[in-house]
């Protein structure tokens, strides 16, 4: 009698950051893989800076799939592989990676998830007059996905001024106007604003926000309130007091996430399901914290 063969290992693909193990990814990633057949693993990879390179090294090995990136590496980990998709270089961040042929691409879905999810409540996004605060990573490919959906008006407003001056240098000549950081500044440009949108860091914790929040009284009534972290924050409750059509940054993360998956697979992710899991995850964590 023959042995039946061995099965076949499976694949694995993972999330590469410090820390990761708040990341929501593989709560929505493995239901996905699962549902679409792939034999594949969704790991968190916790790495160091000084680590980055050797992992980085280890997604060459046959069995991996590719790699999500994240918090501090988007932007080290571009010097690291063998290509860089051309918009993600503009956005000075990858946050996906995938192998074609021995070699190693960088890509950024955040630009395209932030499109699609903005696109799917907001259908007149080209006539909106957009704030975005932050200028960081997530500001960047903000800024590009509000380019690609015909958004010509676009401010940026920053604590650090240099990184500021650094991003409208780096996206020109996408035409960012610069919105100083002050009270008076940023309530004149709310007042002008259809479209806000939460790039910093600042609102994960309760009583944490970017701005002071009745400077939110200025915005037009008909404005749109973006955050893109992805759970109820003090700046989208009150938004919404104010009568504001609000969205949260969870349906970002699954589109940028099933982007990725659709890189990796060739697959058609299916997104619902994804927005399921991430959703159960994110509040299955906030009854715990
Ligand atoms: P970066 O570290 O690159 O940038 C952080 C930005 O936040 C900087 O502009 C920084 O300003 C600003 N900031 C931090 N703290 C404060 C504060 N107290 N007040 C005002 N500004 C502040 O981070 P990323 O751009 O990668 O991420 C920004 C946010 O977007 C994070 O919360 C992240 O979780 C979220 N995100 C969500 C995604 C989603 O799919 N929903 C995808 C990617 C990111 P300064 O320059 O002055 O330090």
């Amino acid at each position: 009698m023959t042995e039946p063969p061995p099965p076949l290992a499976r694949l694995r693909v993972g999330v590469i950051g410090d820390p990761v193990a708040h990341s929501l990814s593989p709560a929505m990633q493995q239901p996905a893989l699962d549902a679409l057949g792939i034999a594949a693993n969704y790991v968190l990879w916790p790495t160091t800076a000084e680590g980055l390179p050797g992992r980085i090294a280890g997604l060459r090995a046959p069995d991996v799939l590719g790699a999500n990136v994240t918090v501090p590496h988007k932007r080290a980990v571009m010097a690291l592989l063998d290509e860089v998709n051309p918009l993600a270089r503009r956005a000075g961040a990858v946050n996906t990676i995938l192998r074609r042929d021995d070699r190693l691409i960088g890509e950024n879905t955040d630009i395209a998830g932030f499109a699609t999810a903005l696109g799917a409540v907001c259908r007149d996004a080209e006539d909106r007059r957009a704030l975005i605060l932050g200028a960081g990573g997530a500001a960047r490919a903000v800024v590009l996905a509000l380019e690609s959906l015909g958004v010509s008006r676009i401010a940026v407003a920053n604590r650090t001024t240099s990184r500021l001056d650094q991003l409208i240098a780096d996206l020109a000549p996408t035409p960012v106007a610069r919105v100083e950081y002050d009270d008076t500044a940023l309530r004149r440009a709310l007042s002008d604003a259809t479209l806000l949108i939460n790039a910093t860091a600042a609102g994960w914790q309760p009583g944490e926000s970017p701005l002071p929040l009745d400077l939110l009284g200025a915005l037009p009534v008909d404005a749109l309130v973006v955050d893109l972290t992805y759970r109820e924050t003090d700046l989208l409750a009150a938004a919404r007091h104010l009568g504001l059509t609000t969205l949260d940054g969870l349906p970002m993360l699954v589109r940028q996430g099933a982007r990725s998956l659709e890189l990796w697979t060739g697959h058609k992710a299916p997104v619902d399901l994804m927005m399921a899991a991430a959703g159960a995850a994110r509040d299955a964590r906030a009854a715990t914290h």
